[in-house]
């Protein structure tokens, strides 16, 4: 059955005699809609859904008022169905997500439990994902691109619905691809590195007991963290040489997530560790030593990812391969516009100005660890415990924090009759996490915003994210409620609304009442974002280049796969970054853990730091924040260029950011 199903998919069924006689019925002048209609409807059709032909012939609309209602009727009826799942799904969380009692085991499972998981497969079954195909166009993404900025707003809708629709991936091919991504994720939730049995090139221990990071998050935040510590130049060489030991497959199999055992990432020798060295919650492992390297697993995880995904392919018409639904569906931007955008701050004049600063400031030739500088984070101006006692006495609770939110609103310059219409919108929760915004889908549901509370109140760092949070729901109103079509609804891609978000996160201070940013905060948190936007700009090449490289070698083994992934990392080093940073032959650049359980994600995040500057260099022209952000959010999930044209006259582009940059410099 599955074999069929493929054959057909790769070659679809022939179609002439079902367009022909629709041409019939409808006349000459529906041609180009009844042979793109059938078309789009014969890609994804399998035998088990019946007469192709009689289903055609019954849901053919022609008529131009008519059509304008079947838009309507799926916008209405997919806005019902999307917001009521979407509440079911948070109802079942309530347990997990809030501070409402003990979490019983059951919670767990109803957690996991997504009541919208088979959606999509069945309004195939139910044909209505058909009406759809048949009735409006599918567009590529190049199609969109062209076309798209002269579609009337109907257009974009009718390009949104069966956007939806532009995969019908069969349950066991999806399933392969969960499974792949699920061993990928494991690997990688397992892959701890226990820093006080690392030791220094001379043998010596650096790092305090108990300390298990993982990687690489955990690996990079310590690295950074090291800055702060007058020996930590040679921890941050360490902890560069377990990653490029890592990215190698040379580090021991052995001492992954193992304390009984004492390693040197640099000779590469294994012994057991002392008794009294190992920690008490240390994992059971064996503490026979062990040179023997790490059997490939990491790319193993990584090949399966590739081939699991490419089995989808046949049954996305629309996007043939991993790479193409990652910018198609993904980003919505073309692969070579991204590439473009990524190597215009690699190569920026600003790269080797920002790199010289950092020399001066640390007074010493800059090595590969400085690729994760954070020495511009500026010094918090008001002492922790002082920031933590005013913000707990103003948030004792939740509610305090909602009753304030319409006086934020107001003084991001919202005007009043907004402000009230969005804070009436805005529902605030006590959550067990860090914090979080929750959307709603449909009108008449309400986005949430989850705030941590600590016992006496709500802390600093709560705080922070809170405001944070608050960015989202209030875009999330916005292009829920004030949007012309809710098949518009939201923004074109996590970037813009995480942007959106940081413009309120950077003025929490403010909001307290604590004054504005000075000019050195400003200048310094410029430059910080610059090294990062350039840091990651790096990684996100090479993982698109290790991606197409599967895609040029299906029959790769894990080892051809780990020479080809150090060989491309090596080269954007050498590149880009060794003439700023040194160590000619490093792979550094293949450490993250994205590239092995989030395939093909890392280029958002260079993305979303062009799309913040961007925004918030727009923000500073109009010199008003509350109404400027409506009338950007208000555009609702059209493409990312056209957006940003609406946003801010021109399409997404790295210039902001490198403006600020050289702004930054000159002070
Ligand atoms: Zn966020």
């Amino acid at each position: 059955m599955v074999m069929v199903a493929m054959l057909l998919a790769v070659a679809p069924m022939k179609t002439a005699a079902v367009e022909e006689a629709l041409v019939a019925v409808h006349g000459e002048a529906q041609r180009a809609r009844v042979e793109r209609g059938v078309r789009q409807v014969a890609a994804l059709w399998r035998p088990t859904d019946g007469d192709l032909h009689a289903f055609c012939t019954a849901q053919f609309i022609a008529e131009p008022a008519r059509l304008a209602m079947l838009l309507r009727r799926f916008e209405e009826n997919l806005e019902q169905l999307d917001g009521h799942l979407l509440e079911i799904g948070r109802e079942l969380r309530r347990p997990t997500d809030l501070e409402v009692g003990t979490v019983e085991n059951v919670d767990r499972l109803f957690a996991a439990y997504d009541p919208a998981a088979h959606l999509v497969d069945d309004l195939f079954e139910s044909k209505l994902a058909f009406v759809a195909l048949l009735n409006f166009p599918s567009s590529r993404l190049d199609e969109r691109l062209a076309e798209g900025p002269t579609w009337s707003r109907d257009q974009w809708a009718a390009a949104r619905l069966t956007g939806r629709f532009a995969r019908r991936v069969p349950a066991d091919v999806q399933q392969g691809i969960t499974a792949a991504q699920a061993a990928a994720e494991l690997y990688i939730a397992e892959y701890n590195v226990w820093m006080h049995h690392v030791l220094s090139a001379e043998g010596a221990r650096q790092f305090p007991s108990g300390k298990r990071l993982i990687s690489h998050w955990n690996l990079r935040d310590e690295l950074k963290a090291n800055y702060a510590d007058p020996q930590g130049l040679s921890k941050q060489r360490t902890i560069v040489r377990v990653m490029e030991r890592i990215v190698t497959q040379t580090i021991p199999w052995a001492v992954i997530d193992n304390p009984h055992l004492d390693w040197n990432p640099f000779t590469n020798a294994v012994v057991p560790a002392a008794a009294e060295s190992v920690e008490a919650d240390a994992p059971k492992r064996a503490a026979t030593p062990s040179g023997a390297k790490e059997p490939d697993v990491r790319y193993q995880r990584l090949l399966a990812n590739a081939l699991a995904q490419r089995k989808a392919d046949p049954y996305s018409p629309m996007a043939r391969s991993p790479i193409d639904r990652a910018f198609a569906m993904g980003a919505e931007l073309p692969e070579a516009r991204v590439r473009e955008l990524l190597l215009s701050v690699l190569t920026s004049p600003q790269a080797a100005k920002v790199a010289a600063e950092i020399r001066r400031r640390l007074g010493r030739p800059l090595e590969p660890a400085d690729l994760w500088y954070n020495g511009f984070l500026p010094r918090g101006r008001i002492a922790e415990a002082e920031l933590d006692a005013k913000v707990r006495s103003r948030y004792p609770t939740a509610d305090a924090f909602a009753k304030d939110i319409p006086r934020i609103l107001t003084e991001l310059g919202f005007a009043a009759e907004r402000v009230k219409h969005l804070s009436e919108r805005i529902k605030v929760d006590a959550s067990r996490g860090a914090g979080h915004a929750l959307q709603a889908a449909r009108r008449g549901d309400f986005p949430r915003l989850r705030t941590r509370i600590e016992p006496g109140g709500m802390n600093a760092k709560g705080y922070n994210i809170a405001v944070h949070e608050l960015g989202h729901n209030v875009e999330q109103v916005l292009s829920l409620y004030d949007v012309d079509h809710t098949l518009l609804s939201g923004v074109p891609n996590t970037a813009f609304t995480e942007a959106i978000a940081f413009v309120f996160q950077a003025r929490d201070l403010e909001l307290l009442g604590l004054g504005k940013p000075t000019p050195e905060d400003e200048r310094l948190r410029v430059l910080n974002d610059f090294w990062s936007t350039w840091e990651i700009a790096g990684v996100a090449l090479v993982d698109l280049d290790v991606w197409h490289w599967m895609m040029e070698h299906p029959r790769a083994t894990p080892a051809q796969l780990r020479d080809a992934t150090v060989r491309i990392a090596t080269q954007t080093w050498r590149e880009h970054y060794a003439p700023l940073l040194g160590g000619v032959d490093t792979p550094l650049l293949g450490i993250y853990s994205h590239m092995i359980s989030y395939p093909l994600y890392l280029f958002n995040y260079p993305l979303g730091h062009l799309i913040s500057f961007q925004i918030e260099e727009q923000l500073q022209r109009a010199g008003a924040i509350g109404p400027e952000l409506e009338r950007m959010a208000v555009q609702g999930a059209v493409s990312p260029d056209l957006w940003m044209t609406g946003a801010a006259g021109g399409p997404v582009s790295s210039a902001p950011l490198l403006r600020a940059t050289e702004a930054a410099l000159a002070k």
